[in-house]
């Protein structure tokens, strides 16, 4: 197979590269060995950046963030809540600081706000009464699943191929350039790929990539866990106004409230376990700012690996770097960053890329709407709600059916159905991706096996790896839950398998 540009890695940062490259009417292939999202875009807190958090330490990575907070929030509206963001101090944080973040925001570009205690309060009343200072900023909550499908079907609607569950295996390099490149896919497919560039965006995995043509790249892995409660308790991003720290963030994202982060090295790329202490760390360091967060069910627990420049852990920077190594001239990689720059990242890249294969047209992913109108039918259930969740696409799905799939979700049969049209979701997780069915309080014990009935009759596909794999991993985020929690996720996975028929089945 012949390709101008091959991209590895369907994270945010290879969608936004195929996107823009496809833009620029270059001739792409993307390709992911998981679903889009399967490293640390679906690994991650959802919180789209107003560059505050990094202001201090990283001016930067700052002003890089509330650059893009702006395009983003403009180009990209239904994959985000413009939340705003607040930052608090509480009695026993250096009071010193504070002073220094207001100076530091804006210096770097970064619009701040202050608010009196009691004006906090009356904006967010969750928060502690204890607060002493609290600042708004433009942070905002973030649909990753939603951000980067979105980048892909606009790729895609652009001239781009674009093909997950597709693992890079190996490189070929002869006279000091990539010239092939050995594919195996999920459906049983091996090829052999013969690009003229080969982005390598494979986030955790870019030093594995790199290795595969010889070339080296050190970056620190470090791994950051977070938990998801049941339903929404803050109505802004609430943010510890003190020096970056782990459990200092909760953002309120659809139906629930996500709690993060924490910091450690990690081994590899796939080490995103948390650990029964994150646990503890979370619930105790962010309900010191919102004290009912103590209280609440926590529905799930996931983790996630990121690729730092310069190291590991809380002092690295958040900034990102492209590496174009000698041994391999027309192997470009990318890593760092945040998801709220994906989309710079993308734009530098492509620059090289255009570069390298003497294509001049200019970056519009910056003016462009994400999400190309795809047609279809109207019908008597209002659009809006499906349309903030998948933007101008939502007019593929049909209204008129109002079954509903996942009550927790409000997911429509129909939405099930527009997606497995849409051709590459093979997997009931990939269906809980693209809808949030599963996603929700029961966290898919209750809908699987409807979401799974509509799978079947759209695609012959198997049903009982599919359900296996997506209740392991379900199941998997509940792992450090304790006390009554505990016991009745267990009574829950032990009816769930005997009713499904799962017992001594792995
Ligand atoms: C715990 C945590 C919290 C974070 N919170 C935030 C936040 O709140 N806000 C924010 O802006 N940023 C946040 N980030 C950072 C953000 O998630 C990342 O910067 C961003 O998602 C990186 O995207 P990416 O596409 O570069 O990498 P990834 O999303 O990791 O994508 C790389 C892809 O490459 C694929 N791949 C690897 N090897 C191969 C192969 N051999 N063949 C094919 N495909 C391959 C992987 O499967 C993966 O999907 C957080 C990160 C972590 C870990």
């Amino acid at each position: 197979m012949r390709k101008d540009v091959l991209i590895i890695g369907g994270g945010a940062t290879g969608a936004g590269i195929a996107r823009d490259l496809a833009l620029r009417g270059v001739d792409c292939l993307l390709l992911e060995m998981g679903d889009y999202c399967h490293g640390a875009s679906g690994g991650n807190h959802g919180l789209l950046h107003s560059g505050a958090r990094y202001v201090v330490k990283d001016p930067s990575s700052a002003s890089e963030c509330a650059a893009e907070n702006v395009i983003l929030k403009r180009i990209a509206p239904f994959c985000i809540e413009d939340t705003g963001g607040l930052f608090v101090s509480l009695p026993e944080d250096d009071a010193a600081f504070a002073d220094i973040f207001v100076g530091s925001c804006r210096s770097a570009g970064v619009p701040v706000n202050e608010l009196t205690p009691k004006e906090a309060l009356a904006s967010e009343p969750g928060l502690s009464p204890r607060l002493v200072r609290c600042l708004m900023l433009n942070d905002g909550s973030v649909d990753p699943f939603s951000l980067v499908q979105a980048n892909v079907d606009d790729a895609r609607a652009a001239g781009a191929s674009i093909i997950n569950h597709c693992a890079v295996t190996g490189m070929t390099v002869e006279d000091g350039k990539v010239s092939r490149v050995e594919v195996r896919d999920r459906r049983v497919l091996h090829t052999t790929i013969s690009p003229e560039v080969v982005v390598n965006a494979a986030g955790a995995w870019v030093s594995e990539i790199a290795q595969m043509a010889g070339c080296n790249i050190s970056m620190g892995l470090d791994q950051g866990s977070m938990l998801v409660l049941d339903g929404r308790h803050c109505c802004h991003v609430i943010n510890r106004l003190r020096p970056p720290s782990n459990g200092d963030i909760s953002v309120p994202n659809h139906t629930s409230t996500i709690l993060g982060t924490t910091s450690r090295p990690a081994s590899s790329p796939e080490d995103t376990t948390v650990l029964r202490e994150d646990v503890d760390l979370l619930v105790r360091e962010t309900s010191a700012m919102l004290p009912s967060l103590r209280d609440r069910r926590i529905i799930r627990t996931y983790g996630g690996v990121r690729p730092l420049l310069g190291g590991g852990g809380r002092e690295a920077s958040r900034s990102f770097a492209i590496f174009n190594d000698e041994g391999a001239e027309n192997l470009i990689s990318v890593a760092g960053g945040k998801l709220t720059t994906y989309r710079l990242m993308a734009e530098k890249v492509t620059d090289r890329v255009c570069g390298m294969l003497g294509a001049s047209s200019k970056c519009r992913t910056h003016l462009e709407s994400l999400g190309r109108p795809v047609g279809g039918k109207g019908g008597s259930i209002s659009l809006t709600r499906l349309e903030r969740k998948y933007g101008r696409k939502a007019s593929s799905i049909d209204t008129s059916d109002p079954r509903v799939v996942c009550s927790c979700e409000q997911v429509l049969r129909s939405e099930v159905i527009a997606v497995m049209k849409a051709g590459d979701a093979l997997t009931l997780a990939d269906v809980m991706h693209r809808t949030r069915a599963g996603m929700g309080y029961c966290q898919g014990f209750d809908c699987s096996l409807s979401v799974l009935e509509v799978m079947m009759e759209e695609k012959g596909i198997e049903p009982l790896p599919s359900l296996m794999e997506f209740l392991q991993e379900r199941g998997r985020g509940l792992e450090q839950v304790t006390g009554d929690q505990l016991r009745q996720e267990m009574l829950r996975q032990y009816v769930l398998r005997g009713v499904y028929g799962l017992e001594g089945k792995e």
